[in-house]
């Protein structure tokens, strides 16, 4: 029964008869949330599952995140994890959420753990959402930011072994979480957090000033602080789903550590015992938490994050009706050049050794008959659970600007069915966007610049992409082809969704 289950714009499941039992169905369910209290719904409603399995490494390893580190890291402060949320919604529809205590992954290990799911759990592509909290304090993974690194040949088997043993202990942590599957109720909420700092607009040294002399800090920031939990029929938690959006860069010594995020759900997870907390990183890369270096500041800013979201769970929060859509597709986002072969040879010979690295990379594929790539399979994916909270999915490391470009443009298009189709709100509810944008999801590419961004170039809208290994800036469209599939997304779960309404 997969009617509310949307695929890529092109795979759609389910027949008509089916959606008019899954209507009578969906009208039970609403007429129960409006007359009955939550405990009621239970049974029809929502289930949940959550499991973690450590992934921090057994053997030294080089760190992920930062060219300058020059020895492998052998001690760790805090265990890494890999995180697994089971989703169930009314109609037996499941669907996975995983965090990652690293960096990145690339897209041949991403496509791998989706095949994986959806072959040993029958969970389609779109249902799956992959997302890392770019610690900075996590191996090295796969392909990812490989320009950045000259390992050794120990270097790379470990990297390569470490790498499998990753997928066998997702694939472990998924099936534990979809065992663990029992009725529950979600429900979001927005909190906040200040420690996120616009690390383009402001200089590092002078924050600490600033900010105790009450002066303004420059840039734009996203200070929300998503929350949707999953609270069990006994009313305990079993698991915390939050967002942030800044760069996980507290600390950049050579110890395993999952960073703020690691600490702030460290910090939930003992308030509430039996619960996971999952963190999942915003449209944070040009965000940096500012002061830093220090475990302390780490631990601190992981506080203050969890103290945000215990602010939420204290609140009334928005209950989800027990309804799931999803939907999945990659575009092809244009490099703005892809160099010649001559443009490689003399790259080749640069005194930086990430260009030449880079060149080097693009001249074996010359050899061997791959051509350098003009665009990037870029994902995006929207999630929208109950009737109105959507969380979309972006590849790559995102600037804040998209996280209100996103909630813009999806809030206008829908403002007018919102009066209809209003969540189960409690009584003193709290303000917030139900469209969340999570960034580092699925597999991380590169950054992604908005235009303005892209046009004032440096680090984030440019020089990056060399570490990448990427031939190149992205092309002028790029914030553009990104918000206009976002929204076509939106519309398309939008309109599927009424026609099962109107049948
Ligand atoms: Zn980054």
């Amino acid at each position: 029964m997969r009617n509310l289950f949307l695929g890529t714009g092109t795979k759609q499941w389910g027949c008509a008869c089916l959606a008019k039992i899954l209507l009578f169905v969906s009208i039970v369910i609403r007429c129960e949330s409006n007359l009955l209290h939550a405990q009621a719904t239970l049974s029809v409603g929502w289930k949940a599952g959550f499991s973690k399995e450590s992934i921090t490494p057994t053997e030294p390893m080089w760190m992920s995140g930062y060219a300058g580190r020059t020895a492998p890291a052998q001690e760790a402060e805090t265990e890494l994890w890999a995180k697994a949320s089971v989703l169930e919604n009314a109609h037996g529809i499941r669907a996975v959420l995983v965090t990652l205590d690293l960096v990145g992954i690339d897209r041949q290990m991403s496509q791998e753990i989706c095949n994986r799911i959806t072959s040993l759990h029958k969970i389609p592509r779109e249902a799956i959402v992959l997302s890392v909290s770019h610690t900075h304090c996590g191996p090295v993974v796969g392909s990812t930011l490989s320009t950045m690194y000259a390992l050794d040949a120990t270097q790379q088997s470990r990297v390569a072994s470490y790498s499998r043993n990753l997928i066998d202990r997702i694939e472990q942590a998924v099936t534990q979480a979809a065992q663990r599957v029992e009725p529950v109720t979600l429900a979001w909420g927005i909190g906040s957090a200040g420690f996120a700092v616009n690390r383009r607009a402001n200089i590092e040294a002078e924050v600490p000033a600033k900010r105790a002399a009450g002066i303004a800090l420059a840039g734009p920031v996203n200070h929300d602080v998503p929350v949707l939990t999953a609270r069990r029929e006994d009313g305990s938690l079993c698991g915390i789903i939050f967002g942030y959006a800044c760069h996980a860069t507290t600390l950049s010594y050579q110890k395993w550590c999952g960073d703020y995020p690691g600490f702030a759900s460290s910090d939930l997870e003992s308030t509430h015992p039996g619960s996971v907390a999952m963190f999942f990183a915003g449209c944070g890369a040009d965000q940096n938490p500012l002061p830093r270096k220090t475990v302390e500041l780490a631990k601190e800013y992981g506080l203050q994050l969890a103290d945000a979201v215990e602010r939420v769970i204290d609140l009334p929060m928005i209950t989800l009706a027990p309804e799931f859509q999803a939907i999945y597709h990659e575009i092809d986002l244009a490099f703005v050049k892809v160099p010649s072969r001559e443009e490689c040879e003399f790259d080749m010979k640069s005194q930086d050794r990430f260009l030449a690295s880079r060149a080097r990379g693009f001249l074996a594929d010359l050899d061997g008959g791959i051509s350098i790539p003009a665009t990037y399979p870029y994902p995006i994916g929207i999630w929208r659970l109950g009737k109105s909270l959507e969380i979309v999915s972006l590849g790559g490391e995102v600037v804040v600007d998209y996280s209100r470009t996103i909630q813009e443009a999806i809030s206008d298009r829908r403002a007018p069915q919102r009066s209809s189709q209003t969540e189960n709100i409690a009584d003193g509810s709290m303000l917030g966007s139900d469209v969340w944008v999570m960034g580092y999801a699925n597999d991380v590419m590169a950054y992604i610049p908005s235009l303005r961004v892209l046009n004032e170039g440096g680090y984030e809208g440019a020089s990056a992409m060399v570490y990448y290994g990427r031939p190149s800036p992205w092309a002028a469209d790029v914030e553009e082809r990104i918000l206009t599939e976002v929204v076509r997304q939106s519309d398309h779960l939008k309109s599927q969704s009424s026609q099962l309404l109107k049948q």
